[in-house]
C-alpha cells in the first residue's frame, strides 16, 4: 500500500485540541484549549440572526467579503494608525490558523529557515513543516521569558527567511516590550526576514504592559505580515474569521494560497462579524476589565495551592509548576489531574522545544463561575503539596492504576 508523506510523521496531531476530548470524556472543566464558554455579545448573536435571513448563502469574494474588509480596516486603522486599504492590505481566512499557513506558504521557500521563540503555540512547528521550512528555536527565558540577545543575534546569523511573534504570547502570558521589539526589527532589516506576527491577543494586555503591533514600528510595514482573528477578542472561535495584513505585493500571493487552500471564510459569519468590528472604544475596554477580574480569581486559587505559576503579561494562560506532584511525565499529570481532580489543562511540553515536563498549561477564558468550579477543584492540590514538602504520598507515585494514556 502507498505510504502517506513522509512529513506528517514528523509532528502529532494538536496535544491542545487533543486535551479537549480527554475533557469532555471525563467531565472535567476544561482549561485547557483556549477559548470561552460565554456567548458572544448580543448585538453579534442578533447580526447572525439577520445574517442568515440574508443574501450571505454563497461564496463571498475569495479574500473577504468587501463589507466586511472595510470594517476590519476601519478598525485596524482605529487601533493601529496604519493605513489599511481594505482592497490591497488584506485577506480574509479561516481563523489565524489558516492565516499563519498561509503567511508561512506566502513566505517560505523548502528549506528556508523560520526562527520560533520557545515556547511557542503549537501549531507554529507543523506550519513550518508542512510549508517545507526548518524552524531555529530561541529560547524565552522564565520566569519573565525574555529572551538573550546574543542567542537571537546567532539564529539571524543562520539567514531565516521569516521569524514568527506571537505577541502576547501564547502559552508564556509574554507582552514584548518597545526595546525587545525595535531589536527584533534591527535584526529583521540586517538579515531581510519576513516578520509574521500572531496577534490574537492584542485586547487582551494587562497593563502598565502594552500591545505594539509590530507592523507599526518604523520601517516594519514592509516586512511584517500580520496574523489575526475575531475569535478571542468577540468571543468566536467557532466562526474561523480571521485575516493577514500585509503590503499589496505579499498580499498578491497570499490571495492565492488562500484561494487554493479553502476559497473563503463563511459568509454569513463575515457579514455577521462587522458589528463586532464597529463596536465602541468601551467595547475593549469591558473585554480587558473582564479578563482582569478573570485572571484574578485564577490567580488567586492558584496562589492558594502552594504551586508556582507564571504571572501572565497579557492573553490568558498560566503555566503551572507540578514538580511537587512528582509525575515523571506532564502527560500523566495532565491525565491524572483530568480524572482525580476535574480540571484539565494542556502538558507544557507540547509548547517547548527544550524538555521540559514539570508544567500545564491552564486557560482562564471562562466565567468567572466556571473559574470558581475550578479553583475549589484545583484546591485539593493544597494537601499533595504540602505532602511533598514532608515526605508523605504523592499522585505521580500511583499513575502506574491510572490506565490508558491521553488520545
Ligand atoms: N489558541 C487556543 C489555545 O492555544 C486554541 C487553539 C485551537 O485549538 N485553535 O488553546
Amino acid at each position: 500500500m502507498p505510504l502517506p508523506a513522509a512529513r506528517l510523521n514528523v509532528f502529532s496531531e494538536s496535544v491542545i485540541r487533543a486535551m479537549t476530548r480527554l475533557a469532555n470524556r471525563h467531565q472535567s472543566i476544561n482549561l485547557a484549549q483556549g477559548f470561552p464558554d460565554d456567548n458572544p455579545p448580543p448585538e453579534i448573536l442578533a447580526a447572525l440572526h439577520r445574517a442568515t435571513d440574508g443574501p450571505f448563502h454563497q461564496y463571498a469574494v475569495t479574500w473577504g467579503a468587501p463589507r466586511f474588509r472595510s470594517a476590519l480596516a476601519a478598525k485596524i486603522n482605529r487601533f493601529s494608525g496604519l493605513a489599511i486599504d481594505p482592497d490591497r492590505h488584506l485577506v480574509v481566512t479561516c481563523g489565524s490558523t489558516e492565516a499563519m499557513m498561509v503567511a508561512m506558504m506566502t513566505a517560505c521557500n523548502p528549506g528556508d529557515k523560520v526562527i520560533v521563540f520557545s515556547p511557542f503555540y503549537e501549531n507554529y512547528a507543523a506550519d513550518a513543516i508542512l510549508s517545507g521550512a526548518e524552524p531555529i528555536f530561541v529560547p524565552l527565558l522564565p520566569p519573565d521569558f525574555h529572551y538573550d540577545s546574543a542567542t537571537l543575534a546567532r539564529a539571524f546569523e543562520q539567514r531565516p527567511k521569516a521569524i514568527i511573534l506571537c505577541n502576547p504570547a501564547n502559552p508564556s502570558g509574554k507582552v514584548f516590550t518597545r526595546p525587545e521589539l525595535l531589536e527584533i526589527a534591527a535584526l529583521a532589516a540586517k538579515y531581510d526576514t519576513f516578520v509574521i506576527t500572531d496577534e490574537v491577543y492584542e485586547h487582551i494586555v494587562y497593563p502598565p504592559h502594552q500591545h505594539i503591533s509590530f507592523a507599526t514600528l518604523p520601517g516594519m510595514f514592509e516586512r511584517t505580515i500580520t496574523c489575526n482573528s475575531l475569535s478571542k477578542t468577540y468571543s468566536i472561535t467557532g466562526w474561523r474569521l480571521g485575516y493577514v495584513q500585509a503590503t499589496e505585493s505579499v498580499i498578491a500571493q497570499a490571495r492565492k494560497v488562500h484561494d487554493f487552500l479553502t476559497v473563503g471564510a463563511a459568509a454569513p459569519l463575515q457579514e455577521a462579524a462587522v458589528t463586532g468590528l464597529e463596536f465602541p472604544p468601551e467595547y475593549y475596554d469591558q473585554l480587558l476589565a473582564e479578563y482582569t477580574a478573570r485572571r484574578d480569581i485564577f490567580l488567586g486559587y492558584l496562589a492558594q495551592t502552594g504551586l508556582a505559576y507564571t504571572q501572565p503579561q497579557g492573553a490568558y494562560y498560566v503555566l503551572v509548576d507540578i514538580s511537587p506532584l512528582g509525575f515523571a511525565s506532564d502527560r500523566e499529570a495532565a491525565e491524572w489531574m483530568t480524572k482525580e481532580i476535574g480540571v484539565t489543562g494542556v502538558p507544557g511540553s507540547s509548547f517547548f522545544r527544550e524538555p521540559v515536563n514539570h508544567l500545564l498549561r491552564f486557560h482562564f477564558a471562562k466565567t468567572e463561575a466556571t473559574l470558581h468550579a475550578a479553583g475549589q477543584k484545583l484546591l485539593k492540590l493544597k494537601d499533595y503539596v504540602a505532602a511533598a514538602g514532608t515526605g508523605g504520598k504523592l499522585p505521580g507515585a500511583t499513575r502506574e492504576s491510572l490506565g490508558q494514556k491521553p488520545a
